[in-house]
């Protein structure tokens, strides 16, 4: 049998253990299994949103599966073509409706690979992210495989509740557990992704604990045009008129997904012109229109919290900040 590879994405040092902050006894813990040489059939890695259980995890498969000194070397053809997805012993589970992941999907993506062995490398590797939304039925099909250990393969769950496994499964299990990261952590892992110092302790300030978002925030170039979004509204808004201001209204709603990440940049802007000013610097707006402002930002950011129409909110801000009111 033939197979094809197509290699796609890149694969950078910090895709293996040292990219990955915080959680340290852990990943000793994983080392040490590498250097054993020998790790175990099922693993579970618990941890909420953002505690960094999917790099952690890919990090694991990548030392398994590499080529090198077992560190993940990220320059052997294994460590290079993991993460692209065509890895040939390494098969990511993935659920036909956003809600759960059947026992349909666990035989016809896991099953169909497990009955063969290993087609180059060490280990034959299962990855389920998001675990919790098994079925109990597709976790019992996964019991079954985890109750013959072939000694090549291994099943990762990566999940966010620990509760949603089976007991039967668990009792199969190594189960690690992840920590949430402190701010530091974040912001040393995003500094170490290449992320600029300043939208770096930014985004881990502001990305609600989540590694995930933070690093797409810090990464893709998002924060430097919300910063400069929200710069721009805190500079020009206050002189504008009322049409101006509501001008501005659609250059918010393109980042409606991320509003109350660019709200909190918008109110840091209005708080660094006020400390500016009380520490005398110049500044054409009033100290009073720039409280204004600050509180207009926070009005907006309870409504939107309290789920109120975002149009309604965001232009009653607009309209507060350059000096008018939804009443005029
Ligand atoms: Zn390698």
């Amino acid at each position: 049998m033939y197979r094809l590879f197509i290699f796609v994405g890149r694969c950078v040092v910090s895709d293996n253990f040292d990219g990955v902050r915080g959680n340290a006894g852990l990943i000793d813990r994983l080392r040490q299994t590498l250097s054993g040489g020998f790790a175990g059939g099922a693993y579970v890695f618990c941890g909420g949103e953002g505690t960094g259980k999917k790099t952690v995890a890919e990090a694991f498969a990548k030392a398994l599966q590499c080529e090198g000194d077992g560190s993940a070397c990220c320059a052997c053809l294994s460590c290079r073509v993991l993460k692209s997805g065509n890895h040939p012993d390494v098969v990511r589970v993935i659920g036909s409706n956003k809600k759960s992941i059947g026992v349909e999907d666990v035989r016809d993506q896991a099953y169909s690979f497990m009955c063969l062995k290993p087609f180059r490398y060490r280990y034959q590797i299962v990855i389920i992210d998001k675990a919790e939304t098994l079925t109990p039925n597709a976790q019992n099909a996964l019991l079954k495989k985890m109750e013959e250990p072939s000694g090549y393969g291994i099943i990762m769950l990566l999940a966010s509740r620990i509760g949603a496994l089976l007991p039967t499964v668990l009792s199969r299990c190594v189960v690690l557990r992840l920590n949430q990261l402190s701010e530091a952590e974040m912001a040393e892992a995003l500094t170490f992704e290449g992320a600029k110092p300043e939208a770096a302790s930014f985004c881990a300030k502001y990305s609600g604990g989540s590694l995930g978002i933070a690093k797409r925030l810090a990464l893709t170039g998002d924060f430097e045009q919300m910063r400069l979004l929200a710069s721009e509204i805190a500079e020009r808004t206050p002189e504008a008129d009322i049409l101006g201001a509501l001008a501005m209204y659609r250059r918010v709603a393109a980042w409606k997904e991320q509003i109350q990440r660019l709200l909190d940049m918008l109110y840091l802007c209005f708080h660094d012109r006020i400390v500016g000013r009380c520490a005398g610097q110049k500044d054409k707006i009033s100290l009073a229109r720039l409280f204004d402002g600050a509180e207009a930002v926070r009005r907006a950011k309870a409504s939107l919290e309290g789920n109120g129409n975002f149009q309604m909110s965001i232009e009653a801000m607009l309209l507060a900040i350059c000096g008018r009111s939804v009443n005029q």
